[in-house]
């Protein structure tokens, strides 16, 4: 691979004379990163275009990296949802091994996930358990189609439905009505975003194009797509036989100026996360758990003294139905007030360290303590003195308008995504993190019958 960035700005002009890659790449984050690898094991030419100066650092990296076999599903009105899922996070470990040569451990995968059922919840026990059955009834006949294993496991059961007795050993039995034990896994963002970085490295068909923001892209008549790039505040343009949209936050900006009107609503999240190392003292029954279905939020244990904590209505602290990530950025970064307080301390440098120490302690505490509501072993997290805590947080781009909480929202429903082509020019919905190594091979196949 050849990295190049806005400090080696000449290259990247020299380049857009000759450019000889038959395939420009727009987002280098685990989408873009996939399906450049995939296409130049075809032997395909691809530059890679990111505005960071690294791929790998968006949502790719700040998500909770759950490999969803459909569980949280229970409320799709097609009941499409929980058998994509299953499709994408059961081929998940083979094609990131056919991409980068790693194995399934290497992925880092977490402890399995309980589900709990709040008091609060949009469905009972009863709908909840059924959708369970229905679920690994999918993964059965999925598996059996593409003899793909999860992670590489050997699976009997997917899910059990917990006794009472093992139930409130683990979640609050005031606030809950059951839970269930699954064989859901989170893998770790950070191992994977670094495989596929050193994969990207190595591959000589791939140029990784950094530091560089895509401003717009035309479908010319020539059946060519010309992209127009800036790159240290200059522009040019670049022309390609096939270009292929991965920007996720920027896809619905850039689909506009190549014509493509999506007339559905949009919404667009900004999710903060929590990830905690603690020592070993604090590892006191901590599991790895979802709340269903409703406004709650998620743990992580990932079984080496490293938590991810989330929950999701204090996480979830901007939102967008405009179609365009750059507001929500500015929302979440420069937010009117508190881009004053920032300003207004940043020539005092203890005095800003002190204050963002404090807002960061706050929001990690509060987060605890909501989630200790429903799984009271989180608290030993607050005790811990030693404990790394690091705030962090990403886009999520999905259809609908309405939030989680609204039993008819478009969020109950993710089976709409993937790859479309219109004509040379492809975007893709990732959807998940999840799907991205499968639909990394579908749109390669696209690309195939294209070029
Ligand atoms: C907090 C959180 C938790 C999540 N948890 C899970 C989970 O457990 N399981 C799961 O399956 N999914 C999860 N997701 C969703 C998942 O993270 C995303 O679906 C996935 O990472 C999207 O990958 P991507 O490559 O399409 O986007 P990204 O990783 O965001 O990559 C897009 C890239 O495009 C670049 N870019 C954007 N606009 C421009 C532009 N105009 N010019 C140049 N570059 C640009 C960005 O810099 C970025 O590198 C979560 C998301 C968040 C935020």
């Amino acid at each position: 691979m050849i990295f190049r960035s806005a400090s080696t700005h000449h290259i990247f002009q020299l380049d857009n004379n000759n450019n000889q890659a038959d395939v420009g790449i727009l987002g280098a984050g685990i989408m873009g990163c996939c399906l450049a690898l995939e296409l130049a094991q075809r032997g395909y030419k691809v530059d890679l275009v990111d505005r960071a100066f690294a791929p790998m650092t968006g949502a790719s990296l700040h998500n909770e990296g759950k490999l969803h076999l459909g569980f949280v599903y229970a409320k799709d009105p097609l009941k499409a949802t929980h058998r994509l899922m299953a499709r994408g996070s059961l081929s998940f470990s083979r094609i990131i091994e056919n991409l980068t040569g790693s194995q399934p451990d290497a992925l880092r995968p977490s402890q399995p996930f309980h589900y709990y059922v709040p008091t609060s919840s949009q469905l009972d026990m009863d709908t909840i358990h059924q959708h369970f059955h229905d679920v690994e009834g999918a993964i059965r006949e999925e598996s059996q189609i593409s003899a793909d294993t999860y992670l590489g496991r050997k699976v009997d059961r997917y899910f059990e439905h917990n006794s009472f007795e093992y139930h409130k050993s683990i979640f609050s039995p005031e606030n809950t009505l059951g839970s269930f034990t699954t064989e859901e896994l989170s893998i770790s963002p950070a191992a994977v975003a670094n495989i596929l970085c050193q994969a990207i490295k190595q591959q000589p068909n791939i140029t990784f194009i950094g530091g560089t923001e895509v401003l717009a892209a035309h479908r010319l008549a020539s059946g060519n797509v010309e992209i127009k790039l800036c790159q240290d505040y200059e522009t040019s343009k670049t022309v390609y036989p096939c270009v292929v949209n991965c920007l996720w936050e920027g896809k619905l900006r850039i689909d506009e100026t190549a014509g493509i009107h999506d007339q559905g609503s949009w919404i667009l999240r900004y999710k903060a996360t929590i990830n905690i190392s603690a020592p070993r003292t604090a590892r006191n029954g901590i599991p790895s758990a979802t709340g269903i279905l409703g406004r709650y939020g998620d743990v992580v244990n990932h079984n080496n003294g490293a938590y991810y904590i989330s929950w999701y209505p204090l996480c979830k602290i901007a939102e967008t139905i405009h179609g365009d990530g750059r507001d929500i950025q500015d929302m979440v970064h420069k937010g009117a007030a508190s881009h004053q307080i920032k300003k207004a301390i940043s020539n005092y440098r203890s005095i800003s360290k002190f204050v963002a120490s404090i807002t960061h302690k706050k929001f990690i505490t509060d987060n605890i303590l909501e989630t200790a509501a429903y799984i009271p072993s989180i608290v030993s997290l607050l005790n811990s003195t030693s404990r790394h805590c690091e705030v962090g947080g990403g886009i999520i781009l999905a259809r609908g308008k309405t939030d989680i909480d609204d039993p008819e929202s478009h969020l109950h429903q993710r089976s709409e995504i993937g790859p479309v082509a219109y004509g040379s020019y492809v975007t893709i919905d990732t959807g998940k993190y999840c799907m991205a190594p499968l639909f990394a091979e579908e749109t390669a196949n696209m690309i195939a019958n294209i070029l």
